[in-house]
């Protein structure tokens, strides 16, 4: 690889570095995109939940021709007893069109959002790592890959590589995990024929649905998620590393565990197996959000930790964060001005948009999950569940006396009355800015 120069380099294919390889290749800049896999996607996974309006402001109508799975109408939320469920939900045509998200599978999706960004004119090689960042100073210059010769030179450096972001670390703005900022998801695609899917979840057409559930997870803050695709299931459990550390539970038979819970094992009866594959999710939330910006580089998506993990967001604020730095770097190229000062229009779009907004008001939560009695992540669930069983039970005794067993038994869950309203209070705050 020769040594050249760009107006950018981005490193990291993901939905994070294609965004802004896109956005930038557009507006006419000479950019670069550096990935380490044999192609975008190929070393990623997730969920797989694709929102639709924020990549509809980078490719406008980009259904017609992005690889989609399901377009989503309904969204289930499954509280977990041990062989029970109390189940939320909601479903809703008006979720079809406009589409408000669709199920993805990102070894097919990412491999697409790249080629637009090829198509833009972005330079994409694939196959390479990144090593280092090259500096004059104080200011990133450009960086060094694992090619010979494979120095390369930039105004800007993207860097959007990722949960465990090397190049966040040498910039200083990334730190090693603790085990309570990150969870491990661990995720099977589990093949299944098309009107099997369509038949058990009730679905026509590209119509998905996608469950969640909690609960049941050996004590463990978690959520498992079972996703509808064409002709898979995405299925998978992601739970805090300092949970699997306490508990010494292995994620393999955490997630076989969770497989053999009848709601589930009904849903996934007859299906086969086609991948697993693991993967961290930062956790850190609002205060572990780095600074964004520096001389000659900005940080964007997992690497920079915007991951909204209650709403199980994470593609979507990449996305967004990659085409802010990428609007804030074509600002930046007009006024010739690449410096901390030149890039700050990339931080205050942040700042400004959903993603502040949604980390922040969710910022308690982080603490208080780290301060609840681990136990209660099964109890409280399997309290509901028998409180459900009771109330709908008619074996002769009155709604009255069923009513304060009900909440009998989720004062006892909660270990007594105080503790059940300091947790309500404590919940409320922590969701609430
Ligand atoms: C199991 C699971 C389920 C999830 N479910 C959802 C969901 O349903 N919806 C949702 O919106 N989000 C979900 N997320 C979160 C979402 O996947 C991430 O937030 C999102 O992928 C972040 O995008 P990114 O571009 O920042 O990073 P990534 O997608 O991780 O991309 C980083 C890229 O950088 C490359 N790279 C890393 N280091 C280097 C290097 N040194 N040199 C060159 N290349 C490098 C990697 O190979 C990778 O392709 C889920 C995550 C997991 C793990």
């Amino acid at each position: 690889m020769a040594t050249e120069r760009f107006d950018a380099i981005i490193v990291g294919g993901g939905p994070a570095g294609s965004a802004a390889a896109y956005t930038m290749a557009k507006a006419g800049l000479n950019v670069v995109l550096i990935e380490r896999g044999e192609f975008p996607g190929a070393k990623n996974i997730f969920g797989g939940v694709l929102y639709r309006k924020q990549l509809e402001d980078i490719i406008p109508e980009f259904w017609k021709e992005a690889p989609l799975e399901r377009r989503v109408v309904e969204q289930r939320m499954w509280l977990m007893g041990k062989d029970s469920v109390v189940t939320m939900g909601h479903r809703n045509e008006a979720f079809k069109e406009p589409a408000n998200a669709w199920t993805g599978l990102r070894v097919k999706f990412d491999q697409w959002f790249a080629s637009k960004a090829e198509q833009a004119g972005s330079l994409n090689i694939y196959e390479t790592v990144v090593t280092d960042l090259l500096r004059e100073g104080d200011r990133v210059v450009g960086v060094r890959t694992d090619r010979e010769e494979g120095d390369l030179y930039a105004n800007v450096v993207v860097v959007a590589d990722g949960v465990n972001s090397l190049l966040g670390k040498q910039l200083g703005v990334h730190h090693e995990w603790q085990p309570d900022q990150v969870s491990l998801a661990v995720k099977e695609v589990i093949a299944m024929p098309k009107e099997k899917i369509m038949d058990r979840f009730n679905l026509e057409g590209d119509e998905g649905v996608t469950t969640e559930f909690i609960g049941q997870l050996g004590g463990m803050a978690g959520l498992g998620f079972m996703y509808t695709n064409q002709e898979t299931i995405s299925f998978g459990v992601g739970v805090m590393v300092s949970d699997l550390k306490r508990t010494k539970i292995r994620p393999y038979d955490l997630i076989e565990n969770v497989k053999q819970h009848p709601m589930i094992r009904k849903m996934l009866q007859g299906g086969e197996s086609k991948e697993y594959a693991a993967h961290l999710i930062p956790e850190g939330g609002f205060h572990a959000i780095p600074p964004l910006s520096g001389n000659g580089w900005v940080i964007c998506g997992d690497a920079a930790q915007l991951v909204n993990f209650v709403h199980r967001e994470g593609t979507n604020l990449a996305m967004t964060s990659g085409k802010y730095a990428a609007d804030a770097i074509i600002e930046a190229h007009a006024k010739g001005d690449f410096s901390k000062d030149g890039l700050a229009g990339y931080d205050r779009r942040v700042r400004e948009s959903f993603i502040h907004k949604d980390l922040k008001k969710y910022q308690g939560l982080h603490g208080l999950l780290n301060d609840i009695d681990p136990k209660l992540f099964d109890r409280l669930p399997a309290a509901l569940n028998d409180a459900a069983y009771q109330m709908l039970l008619i074996d002769g005794l009155s709604k009255a006396e069923k009513q304060k067993a009900a909440i009998r038994g989720l004062r006892e869950a909660a270990g007594g009355t105080a503790n059940l309203v300091k947790l309500g209070i404590k919940g409320w705050r922590a969701i609430n800015g």
